[in-house]
């Protein structure tokens, strides 16, 4: 089941662009400073090479995934696109990719790890997103998706299931 893909796709299309804004200094907003001192000149500080590779790896998985989804489903190949973009059209295809559910699997675990890893990076508060259907444990309409952890869980006080996640 894949009711996670298009919360952590939903991440991952409003946090990618929050993420290529770091690499410009200037516009960016900062990501906290971590090793004590201001960058200095003519160097690239660390947290922004690990941008960089956080960008790439996501851009490349991004890629991989569509391609990999529309071979399975016999589609044409996609044309080159934005990640923002390649990521509404996997979101577009949720319905069918739903009718493999190796697939579906596949997607949902790929996309999780991605808006966890942007979503760490960014280092904002941890926002949960309401999802709909019921607890599987209390039938409560609690369950919220945490992208930093890559949690699905319960927020009923009284019931804490967790539906997935690492424990990390
Ligand atoms: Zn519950």
């Amino acid at each position: 089941m894949s009711a996670g893909s298009a919360v952590w796709i939903n991440s991952l299309i409003q946090r990618f662009p929050e993420l290529l804004e770091e690499l410009v200094p200037s516009t960016g907003r900062r990501l906290r400073e971590r090793h004590g001192g201001g960058p200095v000149g003519g160097t690239i500080a660390p947290v922004r090479l690990h941008v960089s590779d956080a960008l790439r790896d996501i851009t490349d998985g991004v890629v991989e995934l569509e391609e990999a989804v529309r071979e399975r489903l016999g589609l044409r190949p996609a044309t080159p696109a934005l990640v923002p973009n390649r990521l509404r059209r996997i979101a577009g295809l949720l319905d069918r990719i739903d009718e493999h559910p190796d697939l579906a699997a596949h997607v949902e675990e790929e996309t999780r790890r991605m808006a966890r890893r942007c979503a760490r990076l960014l280092g904002d508060p941890e926002q949960m997103v309401r999802l709909p259907g019921r607890c599987p444990a209390c039938d409560s309409v609690s369950l919220r998706a945490f992208p930093e952890r890559a949690a699905v869980m319960c927020v009923n006080p009284s019931c804490r299931h967790t539906v997935e996640g690492d424990a990390a």
